[in-house]
Parts: structure tokens; sequence; C-alpha cells
């Protein structure tokens, strides 16, 4: 991990910092952390990582956890109706909360979340996981409450309004300005972009280059690129900003992740991108932070999607 996406100064990391939990997940928390050995650092290992999550649970007794193992929390009807409303926040929320949705989730007792439903925060799209269906736009977009230095500037409203809180919040804590690059790409937008990488370049460099259509979170309206601003530079140059480094330090308490993490590309399937975020939710980003993860695969538990299948 690169100096620039974590600052020396930075305080540890913990799982109570940032905005208030709630007591559920820090219970959890804290009883995750002393199976752990009681240091953040454990919870970033990646024995950690890969710890069954199930024989975490039982370790973690906790109000969530023991309703999951009691009953399919799809059948609650405060589920039902937050699934019904497209609220994933409230969907969270009637499974007991991030920890005990994830849980229930990788124990195959969620049948009602799809982690390739790419109208919901926690789709997971990567080089093995196309968006399904593979032409998906999202229902709504509108343009990001930022100076924008493409002509692909729209997101989700609900994605845009986080961007815009942790846009005045870095210009608060005094960092400077935020922009963004690219955010929602159509599925037509990402092959003519695609093609032309492989007409100039080969498949392999454009592989590299640009994700194939169908395959990149930009087409959820989900993510999209940071710029530091103003003047605005490159995506390239965010890493190393004190923007970029602002970024790293707390976009998950608005919501989003920095998606390509560096030391992750065998996982994630692209090199370090620090100006990429993906926006999962406050609660999801809350927990993903607290575990100390680097990937979403990780998070739920996926395999890792080093390159395309075929
Ligand atoms: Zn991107």
């Amino acid at each position: 991990m690169d100096s620039a996406r974590q600052p020396q100064h930075a305080p540890p990391r913990s799982p109570f910092r940032g905005p208030a939990l709630p007591l559920g997940l820090a219970v959890t928390a804290i009883g995750i952390l002393l199976s752990l050995g009681g240091t953040p650092s454990a919870l970033s290992s990646p024995a950690a990582h890969q710890l069954p999550l199930p024989q975490v649970v039982q370790q973690v007794p906790s109000v969530e956890t023991d309703a999951v193992a009691a009953a399919d929390p799809c059948t609650d009807q405060a589920v039902i109706d937050a699934i019904g409303a497209a609220d994933d926040a409230a969907t969270i929320a009637g499974f007991g909360g991030a920890d005990a949705f994830r849980a229930a989730v990788m124990a195959g007792n969620a049948p009602c979340i799809a982690l390739d439903d790419p109208a919901h925060v926690w789709v997971v799209v990567n080089k093995t996981r196309p968006l399904n269906p593979v032409d998906f736009a999202p229902s709504s977009l509108v343009q990001a409450p930022v100076q924008v230095t493409t002509r692909s500037g729209e997101l989700r409203p609900d994605v845009a309004a986080a961007l815009g809180e942790l846009a005045a919040a870095a210009a608060a804590d005094g960092v400077g300005q935020i922009g963004a690059n690219n955010g929602y790409r159509s599925y037509d937008l990402q092959v003519r972009t695609h093609d032309n990488h492989v007409r100039n370049e080969g498949q392999a460099s454009a592989d590299a280059l640009s994700a194939r259509a169908g395959y990149s979170e930009h087409q959820t309206g989900l993510a999209l690129d940071l710029v530091a601003c103003a003047p605005c530079g490159s995506i390239e140059a965010f890493g190393g900003t004190v923007q970029g480094a602002w970024v790293a330090e707390h976009a998950w308490e608005y919501g989003f992740i920095v998606r390509y993490e560096s030391g992750a590309t065998g996982i994630s399937g692209y090199s370090p991108e620090p100006w990429h975020i993906r926006y999962i939710g406050v609660e999801l980003a809350a927990a993903y932070h607290a575990g100390g993860y680097h990937t979403l695969e990780e998070f739920f538990g996926l395999p890792a999607a080093p390159d395309y299948v075929g």
C-alpha cells in the first residue's frame, strides 16, 4: 500500500472512528476483535479475510446473527417491504445490519439477495461477473454535483448525493476541491471505447486499459473516477494528491470504497486505481472498513477475478 493512499500520519484503523455504529455492529466488531487477538491489525491479515464466516458467527453471538440463524431473513416482512421499495439501506437494516446481512448472504441464507443484480448497492461486478443483463442501465441518473471533466458525469441520485457530501467534507477538512472524471458509462459507450482500444493497441492492452462492455462498474451508476481540482488534474495524478490521501482514509464514511487497491490486482483484476470509487452504501462501507477489507470479492467471500474467462 503506497504512502499516498495510507498516509503515515493516519491514525490506526479502528471500527470506532467516524459515524456512530449501530450497537449490534459495535458489539459484533468488539467480539471479532477479541476473537482475533484484540488488535485492528489482526483484522487486516490475509488469514482474517479467509476466516469462514459461520465460524465467526458462532464465536460472536449477537442479536442480529442469532436472528439470522433462527429464520430466513427474506421472509421477514420488513425485508420484504424494503426490497419492494428498492430501499437498500432498509433491506440491510431488516437483516439486522451490515454484518448480519453479509453473514446471511455468505451462508446462502438470503435467497432474496443477488450479488449480480446491478440495481442494488451490493452488486459485485468484475471480470468474471458481468452485469446482468449485460446492457443494464440504471433507472435514474443525475449529474454529479461537483466539477466534471468529461461528458460522462452522471450518477445514480443516491450516489450523487453521497459524492456531494464527500466533496463538501473534504473541502471543510481543508484538502481542497474534488472533481469527477467518468461517472456512468453506458453499455454502448463502453463498446465503442473498448473497440477503439482493441483496434489501436490489441486485445491484451485494451483489456488492461478499459473494461469490456458489460463488465464495467461505471455501467451501474455506482462508480466514478475522481480528480483533484482546480484546475482539475488527471485521474492518474489523483493518488498523489492531498485529496487522494483524504479519499483513501475517509471515503467509507460516505458509503464509498476505493475499489482497486494496490496489492489486490490478483483478486480484483485491475491495477491500483486510487481514483476509482464505488458506492456500496454507508452501512456496508462501514463494515468493509471495520473488517479491514481491500476487495469486494473478499468482503462477500467470492472467488478472485484476475482475468476474463474467455
Ligand atoms: Zn473508473
